[in-house]
C-alpha cells in the first residue's frame, strides 16, 4: 500500500522510532512495565503544570470517548446536575453520553462559529442551583474554534462547581495552565498532540474530587475511581493494558521533551496553521471559523462554484501523499485540514501545491 501523511486530528503521523516500540511484546506484570507506566503518569502531571499532592493521573483503555465517559460517569452522581456547554460535535457527545448513563444533565448548545460565553454559563449556574458540574471541550475539533476556558473556568470556580474539561485535540499542543485554572477533571488521548497510537486516553484529577468518585460509577470497565486505585498500588492497569500503545506513548513523550516541550511543539503547529491558512487563502479557500481559530485543524469552505466533490478532491490529495478529512459542521459545506502529528513546513507546503494542482486541472476541464 502507497504510504502518506495524515493531515486528520487524530490518529495522526506519528515517527518511525515511535512506532518501532511497538515491536516489542511487553509483560504486563513485571516492574519494567509498570514503571514505564508511573513515569508516564509523572510526565503528564508536569505537563499539566499541576503537583502530585494536589492531582493524580489516570490512564483509561479505549479511545479519547472512554476517558469522557469514565469521567462524566464516574464523577456526577445520582444527586448530581451536570452543565454541558457544546459548540459541536464532542460537546453533544457529552450530552449523549449523559443520556445513555441517565445523568441529570442540562445542555447550553453555542453555534458551531462561536465559543460558549462564560458570561451565559454564570447566569445558568445562578439560575440552576441543582447544577454541581460544568463540562466542555477546549479545542472543538468539530470546527476547529479554541474555545476560553480560562474564562469558563473563572465563572464556574466563582460559583464552587466541578470544572470538566475535553482537551482531547489541545493538550500537549496548547499550553494548559491545569492547577491555575483550578480544572478538576481534564481528560486526553495517547493518539492526538503528544503523537503516540490511538489505544488509551488519560485523565488528570484533583485528587479530592477523584475520592469522592468511590462507589458512583455506573460502569465496571470505566470505573474512573477503581481504575486509579489499582494503577496508583504500583502501575498496574485494572485489566489488559494496551502495552504496544504504552510504549509507544513513553517514547513519544520523550520525542516531545526532546522537542522542546509544549511551547516547542505548540509554536510548530501554530507557524503550520498560520501557513495553511495563508497559502489556501491565496486559493480563495477561506476558513469557517473567523475569530479564535485553534492552531490544531482548520475548517475550510469550499471555494466558490466550485464542481467537483470531496471525494474527487480526497483521492487526488492521497494518491500524491496526504489524507484530509471531510468537514463536519452542519450548517455549511466544508472540509478539514488537520496540521498536528509530525507534520513541517514542508508538508504544508507541499499540500498547497498539490490543492493548487488539482483545482488547476478541475478548471481547465470545465472549460475544455
Ligand atoms: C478526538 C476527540 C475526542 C475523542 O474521540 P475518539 O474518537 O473517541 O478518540 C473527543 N473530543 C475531542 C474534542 C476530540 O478531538
Amino acid at each position: 500500500m502507497k504510504n502518506y501523511k495524515l493531515l486528520t486530528p487524530g490518529p495522526l503521523t506519528t515517527t518511525d522510532t515511535v512506532k518501532e516500540q511497538m515491536l516489542f511484546d511487553h509483560c504486563t506484570w513485571d516492574d519494567d512495565y509498570k514503571q514505564i507506566t508511573q513515569e508516564i503518569r509523572r510526565k503528564l502531571l508536569a505537563l499539566a503544570h499541576v503537583s502530585e499532592e494536589e492531582y493524580t493521573c489516570v490512564l483509561m483503555q479505549g479511545s479519547g470517548t472512554f476517558g469522557v465517559e469514565s469521567v462524566l460517569t464516574s464523577s456526577v452522581g445520582p444527586e448530581d446536575g451536570l452543565l454541558i456547554a457544546a459548540n459541536g460535535a464532542y460537546g453533544l457527545r457529552m450530552a449523549d453520553i449523559a443520556k445513555h448513563a441517565g445523568l441529570h444533565y442540562k445542555l447550553y448548545n453555542e453555534d458551531y462559529d462561536q465559543v460558549p460565553s462564560a458570561e451565559k454559563i454564570a447566569e445558568l449556574l445562578k439560575e440552576n442551583p441543582e447544577i454541581t458540574h460544568v463540562s466542555m471541550v477546549h479545542s472543538e475539533t468539530t470546527s476547529g474554534i479554541l474555545n476560553d476556558i480560562a474564562a469558563v473556568a473563572e465563572v464556574v470556580k466563582k460559583a464552587g462547581r466541578i470544572f470538566i474539561v475535553d482537551a482531547m485535540s489541545s493538550f500537549g499542543g496548547v499550553d494548559i495552565p491545569v492547577a491555575e485554572l483550578g480544572i478538576d477533571f481534564i481528560i486526553s488521548s495517547a493518539n492526538k498532540c503528544i503523537q503516540g497510537v490511538p489505544g488509551f486516553s488519560f485523565i488528570i484529577c484533583r485528587r479530592d474530587r477523584l475520592m469522592e468518585c468511590e462507589g458512583k460509577a455506573r460502569s465496571l470497565s470505566l470505573d474512573l475511581y477503581d481504575q486509579w486505585k489499582t494503577m496508583e498500588k504500583d502501575g498496574k492497569w485494572r485489566f489488559t493494558s494496551p502495552t504496544h500503545v504504552v510504549l509507544a506513548f513513553a517514547q513519544a513523550l520523550r520525542e516531545m521533551e526532546k522537542e522542546g516541550g509544549i511551547a516547542a511543539r505548540h509554536e510548530r503547529y501554530a507557524q503550520n496553521n498560520r501557513l495553511l491558512i495563508e497559502r489556501m487563502g491565496e486559493m480563495g479557500i477561506h476558513p469557517y471559523i473567523r475569530e479564535h481559530q485553534g492552531p490544531i485543524i482548520t475548517t475550510f469552505f469550499y471555494p466558490e462554484n466550485r464542481h467537483f466533490s470531496f471525494e474527487e478532491m480526497y483521492t487526488y490529495i492521497k494518491e500524491r501523499g496526504y489524507a484530509i478529512y471531510p468537514g463536519k459542521v452542519t450548517d455549511a459545506d466544508t472540509f478539514r485540514i488537520g496540521n498536528i502529528g509530525e507534520i513541517y513546513r514542508e508538508d504544508i507546503e507541499k499540500l498547497c501545491e498539490i490543492v493548487k494542482e488539482f483545482l488547476a486541472e478541475k478548471k481547465q476541464e470545465e472549460e475544455a
